[in-house]
């Protein structure tokens, strides 16, 4: 794993470019939230028995969902209603209150990353960032020391 130390105001934040060796680390993501406080775990779309991160998908001809593994490093994810095209840049959304999630930073292929937040009080100190761009499967974890994460081995 890379990572870097951002120094952002009066907090360090780790962050982390997720890789997919990281699933030997069995960490999963337990919450996660828009930045409405809307959760969007969910036990419709699971993945190893883990609820999926699911998110609504806009582009300027369809709309759909998309499931994401929440394990750390899981490279899975499942479209539904949505046809996949490769290399196009989408607005990912809350499937709650349909409202985009919020771009922090710029991804290496140039289109951006938005923040998924890990913690009720959407601090972009506690986030996972993922790339707009249908195929690119860069992502990033950015936390401080109370990212709760759990271990596979503890759950179930
Ligand atoms: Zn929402
Ligand atoms: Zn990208």
């Amino acid at each position: 794993m890379r990572f870097a130390w951002l120094k952002g105001g009066h907090q360090t934040q780790q962050r982390e470019v997720i890789n997919q060796e990281d699933i030997a680390k069995n960490q999963v993501i337990r919450e996660c939230y828009c930045h409405n406080g809307h959760d969007v775990l969910t036990d419709q779309i699971s993945f190893n028995g883990h609820p999926g991160l699911t998110l609504k998908l806009r582009s300027q001809t369809q709309e759909g969902l998309l499931s994401i593994s929440p394990v750390i490093g899981d490279r899975e994810r499942k479209f539904l209603d949505f046809e996949r095209r490769p290399g196009e840049v989408v607005e990912i959304c809350c499937p709650t209150c349909s409202e985009p999630f919020p771009v922090y930073n710029q991804c290496d292929c140039g289109a951006h990353l938005v923040a998924l937040f890990t913690s009720p009080n959407a601090s972009f100190s506690q986030c996972v960032g993922i790339c707009q761009r249908i195929g690119c499967l860069h992502s990033e974890l950015i936390s401080e020391r109370n990212l709760r994460l759990y271990s596979r081995t503890y759950y179930f």
